[in-house]
């Protein structure tokens, strides 16, 4: 094989690479979507302890959860969507393995997104960034930092007014030259979700949501440290639950970087 295995592991050993953790903290405090109040919602974890070296287990500590598939750092299957519903190996068990690993294109967008909360990646915000760094190559995460998770209370995060939430997303043009021209693996983002906060309002509604998994891409939300990684060459392991017909599940997302 043209890849040096051995050679990872011993970089990984001496720091000539290392670990770069993109997952939050995940407790009963960790923020969940919020949708309009005619829609059922889902609830934050909830954590019920067994034992804890008690008379409930002596020598042994567990606990029960209670959690939505999307809660916290977490991935979007197809199957989320119902654009993506009809489509082959489409939930958490059955996306292929060989997906759960795979490069990552990391687009800077943090000073647009401090600068105006609802700011749209556009096609030409896409162009420009390969015009610094290449093409975008098929299979890739595409990972948007807005450095939107260094928001860490909830009302910063949300950011919600009257007209609903605002924060940063991909316009639906973008997805489409993404999912379509492109053909990454998904798109990933520091917001509780992949679209943008007014993205509901957008034609189509949630176009990363519709279209991307409508294409049999994924999503990743609730990222964190993605101003660790570099544009182009980490690789990152984004593995869900194997929860048989899952439309998603918590995850940790590693990324691996030089040095
Ligand atoms: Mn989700």
């Amino acid at each position: 094989m043209s890849t040096n295995l051995a050679g990872l592991i011993e970089d990984l050993a001496n720091g000539n690479a290392r670990v770069v953790d993109l997952t939050v903290p995940l407790s009963p405090e960790t923020p969940v979507i919020a949708l309009p109040e005619m829609f059922a919602q889902s609830p934050p974890l909830s954590v019920e302890q067994i034992s804890r070296y008690d008379d409930a287990g002596p020598a042994w500590y567990w606990n029960t959860l209670t959690l939505g598939e999307h809660t916290g750092t977490h991935f979007d299957a197809p199957a989320h969507w119902v654009t993506g519903s009809d489509l082959p190996d489409n939930a958490t068990d059955t996306i292929p393995p060989s997906q759960l690993i795979a490069p990552a294109c990391v687009l800077d967008f943090s000073a647009e997104s401090e600068a105006d909360a609802d700011f749209l990646l556009e096609p030409e915000h896409i162009e420009a960034w390969e015009a610094a760094h290449g093409a975008i190559p098929a299979g890739s995460w595409v990972l948007f930092r807005t450095d939107w998770s260094k928001n860490t209370s909830p009302g910063a995060f949300f950011n919600a007014d009257e007209d609903g939430p605002h924060t940063p997303g991909p316009s639906a043009a973008a997805v489409r030259l993404l999912a379509e021209e492109r053909d990454v693996l998904g798109f990933g983002v520091e917001t509780v979700g992949t679209d943008a906060g007014q993205a509901g309002g957008f034609d189509p509604p949630f176009p990363c949501h519709n279209i991307m998994h409508g294409a049999g891409k994924f999503g990743l939300a609730s990222l964190a440290n993605l101003d660790q990684l570099p544009p182009t060459g980490a690789l990152v392991f984004a593995a869900p639950l194997k929860i048989v017909d899952g439309s998603g599940s918590p995850v940790r997302v590693l990324a691996i970087v030089s040095g």
